[in-house]
């Protein structure tokens, strides 16, 4: 099974052609704290640009920057900026937390930013990867339908998101050439 995250591509030790087409997208996040008994906000706040996620402990995360600039995983004040910007047109009084702490990660994105998920081109070889922004919601999913794939399954839940997807697409593109 290869799943490594937005380190995917990278892995050692591939035949030719199997490496998945994934790439890290860079994510900065926050995390503010208020007042654990008179909560800011009680539920997720969604804007366009960025959430908002009251904890039970006073913390709000504030989340999350979409960069495409490689392995880069430096906060950045650009990146606290414009997730603080945000956050207070949506919420004012998140001026007045305090802001605890910052986080810089990679997600795996695939060239449509959907996952590679089951058999890949080479004989026994599984992918669990390219979840992009979504890779904690869908771990259940994904467990189940790679655990049944690994048992000789073929789950139709991830028949759109077979890995071999991108060479297909790459064989018609060059035949159509
Ligand atoms: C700022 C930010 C906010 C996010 N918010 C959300 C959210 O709200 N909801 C959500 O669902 N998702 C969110 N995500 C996305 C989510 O974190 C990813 O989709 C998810 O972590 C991908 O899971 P994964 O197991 O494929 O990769 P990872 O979680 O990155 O795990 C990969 C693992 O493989 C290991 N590894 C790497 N290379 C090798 C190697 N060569 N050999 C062995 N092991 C290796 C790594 O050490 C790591 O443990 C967010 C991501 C970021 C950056």
């Amino acid at each position: 099974m290869l799943a490594a995250g937005a380190a995917s591509a990278r892995v050692g030790g591939l035949p030719p052609g199997v490496a998945p087409p994934v790439r890290p997208v860079k994510g900065q996040l926050l995390h503010l704290r208020g007042p654990a008994d008179a909560p800011l906000a009680t539920r997720t706040i969604r804007g366009l640009d960025v959430y908002l996620v009251p904890r039970a402990d006073g913390r709000i995360v504030v989340g999350a920057t979409v960069e495409e600039l490689g392995e880069d995983t430096r906060v950045t004040a650009g990146g606290v900026f414009e997730l603080l910007r945000a956050a207070w047109e949506l919420l004012p009084g998140i001026g007045e937390l305090q802001l605890v702490e910052t986080v810089a990660g990679l997600r795996p994105g695939s060239p449509d930013n959907a996952p590679l998920l089951g058999r890949s081109a080479a004989e026994g070889l599984l992918l669990a990867t390219g979840h992009y922004r979504n890779g904690i919601l869908l771990t259940p999913v994904t467990a189940d339908a790679l655990a049944a794939t690994l048992t000789g399954g073929s789950p139709d839940e991830i028949a759109a998101f077979a890995p071999t997807r991108f060479a297909v697409a790459a064989a018609a593109a060059g035949a159509s050439r």
